[in-house]
């Protein structure tokens, strides 16, 4: 088969020469070959330089690269080494606890896009079930061979039984509304029901049929534990539940009242059976209310918490609507400000990957200073290691997170 060649123009590797492992539509020059979403190119400088290969595809990033090694093929091995790496990483860092205490975890992302080294792929693990998410073409077209990678390699490194079936859902992920409709959810390799699975000890029940992402926000689990530290005595309001995760761990770590809010109803129910999963069936001190936190945020009575937690989906998907995001965190952030009681804690996060750390920031300061409370950063936080952020792809650090003393 003849190599697909893409000629960058003049001046547009450098880039690719730091590593960065994509190329924008504007930086190609001239196309050798015939070339569709999701085929290998080979990427070369406008001086005929070889400089890597990745995955096509028709949008502003037209080249996802995979490799920087000259003469690397794209086989099985190929995948294999990937995933190797990726789940040596998650051993190597203690990730994966079986045992059963309190820091049971087997929950976990095993695949975080560029960070990873493979872009346009999401691997989450939920117990023996992988589930795979592509967001290219490229990795579309390779589930199959991706699956049996998968496999091997958990054999390899964790022994038979450990993995045992690869779900593929990717109908909400793929790039255009046509590769959707085409795409069709289901398991790739054995079969799984939904299982009990755990978070540091506390016990979920995912689910990736129908739930959101993959089925769980695994990037919260180290942030979620900061919850359960400052907790204990606090009345907490946790807003934006959706699975109830910082409800849970609120509870663990001895608050006296937790609230959890969201606007969802399935999201209330998903809330409601972890409560009962790890609480037992009547939790006094849990309520649930399904509201629009703006709405509750505008008529709730101040002082009613000191421990409120703000976590909000994307506003902002993309740059353009940026200004309207960043107005509604200022909003959401001002009313915590203005009715957290004295001597309050917010934690305030933002998965905006189009929202900047210090466009957060603003955001967030410029609400304390409208109420002219006095508040002090506690922490900063991010992404937890199994969402790790590769050197050369800043733009992979998506999370952030403040946590405010409110005074
Ligand atoms: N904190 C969660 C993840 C939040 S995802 C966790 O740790 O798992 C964002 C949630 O916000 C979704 O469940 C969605 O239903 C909810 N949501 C979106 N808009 C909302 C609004 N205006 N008011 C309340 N909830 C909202």
């Amino acid at each position: 088969m003849n190599k697909i060649k893409i000629y960058l123009n003049k001046g547009k590797e450098a880039s690719l020469g730091r590593l960065h492992p994509w190329v924008f539509s504007g930086a190609i020059g001239r196309i050798d070959g015939e070339v569709k979403e999701g085929d290998i190119v080979y990427v070369f400088s406008s001086r005929g330089e070889e400089l890597g290969l990745g995955h096509y595809a028709n949008g502003s990033i037209a080249v996802r690269m995979l490799s920087f090694i000259i003469g690397e093929d794209i086989n099985e091995d190929f995948w294999f080494d990937r995933l190797s790496l990726a789940l040596r990483l998650r051993l190597s860092c203690k990730l994966l606890r079986i045992s059963s205490t309190d820091s049971k975890n087997n929950i976990y992302r095993l695949v975080h896009g560029e960070g990873d080294q493979l872009p346009g792929l999401v691997i989450d693990i939920y117990g023996q079930t992988a589930v795979v998410q592509a967001h290219s073409m490229g990795m579309h077209k390779n589930r199959e061979t991706i699956a049996r990678a998968l496999m091997s390699v958990y054999e390899d490194q964790c022994g038979d039984g450990v993995l045992t079936a690869v779900y593929y859902k990717s109908q909400g992920t793929l790039p255009t509304k046509e590769q959707r409709d085409l795409c069709s959810d289901g398991f790739l390799i054995g079969q799984s029901e939904q299982e009990v699975v755990y978070e540091n000890g506390l016990k979920f029940l995912p689910d990736w049929l129908r739930g959101q992402k993959t089925g769980f926000f695994i990037d919260q689990r180290d942030n979620r534990s900061l919850v359960e530290y400052y907790s204990e005595g606090r009345k907490v309001l946790n807003a934006f539940c959706y699975t109830g995760g910082f409800s849970l761990y609120a509870l663990r770590g001895g608050a006296e009242q937790v609230d959890s809010l969201d606007s969802s109803s399935k999201a209330m129910f998903l809330t409601e059976e972890h409560v009962k999963l790890n609480f037992g069936d009547a939790c006094p001190r849990h309520r649930s209310i399904t509201q629009d936190a703006f709405d509750f945020l505008d008529t709730m009575p101040e002082n009613e918490y000191n421990l409120i937690i703000l976590d909000p989906p994307a506003f902002a998907k993309h740059r353009k609507v940026l200004r309207n995001a960043l107005i509604g965190y200022r909003k959401i952030n001002t009313k915590a400000f203005e009715k957290i009681a004295s001597g309050g804690i917010l934690f305030t996060f933002s998965c905006s990957q189009a929202v900047s750390k210090e466009d957060f920031r603003l955001a967030v300061f410029s609400a304390a200073a409208a109420t002219r409370r006095h508040v002090r950063i506690l922490h900063q936080l991010t992404q937890p290691l199994d969402h790790p952020v590769s050197i050369y792809h800043p733009e992979g650090e998506y999370l952030k997170g403040l946590v405010l003393q409110v005074d």
